[in-house]
């Protein structure tokens, strides 16, 4: 059955130490390749080197070790990737998708349109107008990002949790960012190509990108890569309701492992994920054979932890 299944993959930015959400996050990821004989592979989504050192990337591999997570190939360093990413760079560029783009994030701020989502701007596409002398002027005292022009129009996908989605890039986006000023390829970018270069059919990930998903599907549509199928998974709350962050610094595999087993940390996040039906300690082959991604709450998920561990412990 090996190979018939489907390529999944858990891709981290280590800017931080893993919290129990990324790992939930590759739990789910790993069980749905698993659970159908399929692969798992390991990206370290390491874009912005000076804020994701290889320490942390070696950390978060440590840790999933320690939890019994295993892949099938070398992980992949997106920091390594700079010639790739050129080349779907140079491919957009000579479809005319792309222009540079000289606003300064004071200027962006001033001229964009909150959207419905408000944490996000809408681009105005004030860049966009520019004529190639203007382009040349702005240059003299600018380094321009790049953006990729988008339409306005629907695009529609059917996520494996949250069901249909449906977003018109134009008017909840505005053309994006593929690299920054600073030379930096776009998340948006690296994770397509990284994606389908790698085989990869099944994206899971935490329902906070679900909004990137559009954009990632026209990049997919204007380089010619399949589009795989995506699950956002709900986010992971500790006791009093918060959303878990790598900057919270707590549960963290430091803190966890000192008051339980692997099997016991897996056995709670399954618990608390819906795929195993008690609180008890369990192995990721045990969870495989039992995973079904109908019982995976799309409401976010409150962590059963142990008493010593919740915040309001003594
Ligand atoms: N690197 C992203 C994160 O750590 C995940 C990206 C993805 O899964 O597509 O949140």
């Amino acid at each position: 059955m090996s190979g018939a299944g489907v390529t999944g993959r858990f891709a981290p930015t280590p800017s931080g130490r893993l919290h129990l959400g990324n790992i939930a996050c590759a739990l789910l990821a790993y069980l749905s390749a698993r659970s159908t004989g399929g692969r798992f592979l390991l990206r370290i989504e390491d874009l912005d080197p000076p804020r994701c050192p290889r320490r942390l990337a070696a950390q978060a591999m440590e840790d999933l070790r320690f939890l019994g997570f295993d892949w099938d190939e070398p992980p992949l360093y997106q920091s390594e990737r700079a010639a790739v990413y050129e080349r779907a760079l140079s491919q957009l560029d000579a479809q005319g998708a792309l222009y540079p783009c000289f606003c300064s994030r004071a200027e962006l701020h001033a001229s964009a349109a909150p959207n419905a989502g408000d944490t996000q701007f809408v681009y105005s596409g004030a860049c966009a107008q520019l004529t190639a002398a203007q382009r040349m002027e702005r240059a003299k005292s600018r380094r321009p990002a790049t953006r990729v022009r988008v339409p306005d129009e629907l695009l529609t996908f059917d996520d494996g949790l949250y069901g249909r989605v449906t977003e018109n890039l134009a008017r909840d986006c505005g053309d994006f960012i593929v690299r920054r000023s600073d030379g930096l390829f776009g998340y948006q970018l690296a994770v397509v190509v990284d994606d389908a270069l790698s085989g990869v059919t099944e994206v899971v990930r935490g329902r906070d990108i679900l909004s990137s998903t559009p954009r990632q599907i026209y990049l997919q549509r204007l380089l010619g890569l399949p589009t795989p199928r995506y699950v956002h998974i709900p986010l992971m709350l500790d006791d009093e309701g918060r959303r878990l962050a790598k900057r919270d610094g707590d549960l963290d595999l430091t803190t966890l492992s000192r008051a339980m087993s692997p099997q016991a940390i897996l056995g709670m996040l399954a618990f608390s994920l819906g795929v195993l039906e008690e609180n008890r300690p369990a192995t990721l082959d045990e969870l495989i054979r039992i995973f079904d991604w109908r019982r995976v709450p799309t409401q976010d998920v409150r962590l059963r932890l142990p008493e010593g561990l919740r915040r309001d412990a003594p």
